[in-house]
């Protein structure tokens, strides 16, 4: 899942960064609220940790853009005084939620994972492809009754291929929404991603769900019972 953190406060934003990455998500920081805004329109985040007071453009006006503009990327926004006005207004302009300065990580990253499962409006909680599910918010995977266990970025990888199931996504696509901006590797990274994915979801299942489309990218295919369950 791929972040991006708004934030003037270097030290506080090269904390976050660190932090998100280290529990598996993709971070890209902006020290601006303009920039923070152009680069909130052009890449696929599933969330945005959004400060206040900002140089450039002030949260409250990147938050009511975003929304004016039809983005419905959960927001979380961090508000200074800790006042009832800041609050209210954060919510007003189209934030899903705020957290007070000082905040303690931890408190941070329950709230972003409480965000991202409530959803962006269109995330599904649970996906299931035939037998396999997926549930990103969670970070948990398996086939039927078993649980698979995936490092965060194959987890991430196999979440864009499970989100368009039966459809060909692009290495591009998959590294837009999984690396972040400073990744300049490779696109054939991804490759990797799926041979272990092929591994770990497909190989000890009998199953071969990971098409490759030669020239284009990858589909995913439902294989295997779904268990009464919603199949895509
Ligand atoms: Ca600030």
């Amino acid at each position: 899942m791929r972040l991006l953190v708004i934030e003037d406060e270097e030290r506080l934003a090269t904390a976050l960064k660190r932090g998100l990455e280290a529990a598996g998500y993709a971070v890209d920081v902006a020290h601006d609220g303009r920039i923070g805004l152009y680069m909130a329109r052009e890449n696929p985040y599933q969330a945005i940790v959004l400060d206040i007071m900002l140089p450039g453009l002030n949260g409250y006006r990147v938050c009511a853009r975003l929304r004016a503009e039809g983005l419905e990327v959960p927001i979380l926004m961090l508000t200074a005084k800790n006042g009832e006005y800041d609050e209210a207004e954060a919510l007003d302009t189209g934030a899903d939620d705020y957290l007070a300065k000082p905040f303690s990580y931890v408190v941070l990253e329950a709230r972003l994972r409480a965000l991202l499962r409530r959803g962006g409006a269109r995330r599904q909680a649970v996906l299931h492809i035939g037998d396999l599910w997926l549930d990103p918010a969670g970070r948990t995977c398996g086939r039927g009754q078993a649980r698979i266990e995936l490092t965060a970025k194959e987890l991430a990888v196999l979440e864009c291929l499970a989100e368009r199931a039966g459809e060909v996504v692009t290495k591009t696509e998959i590294v837009e929404q999984v690396w972040s901006a400073d990744f300049d590797g490779d696109l054939n990274i991804v490759e990797v991603y799926v041979s272990a994915l092929r591994r770990k979801i497909d190989a000890p299942y009998g199953r071969a769900s990971i098409e490759t489309v030669r020239g284009s990218g990858y589909r995913l295919i439902g294989q295997g019972h779904p268990h009464d369950r919603h199949t895509r």
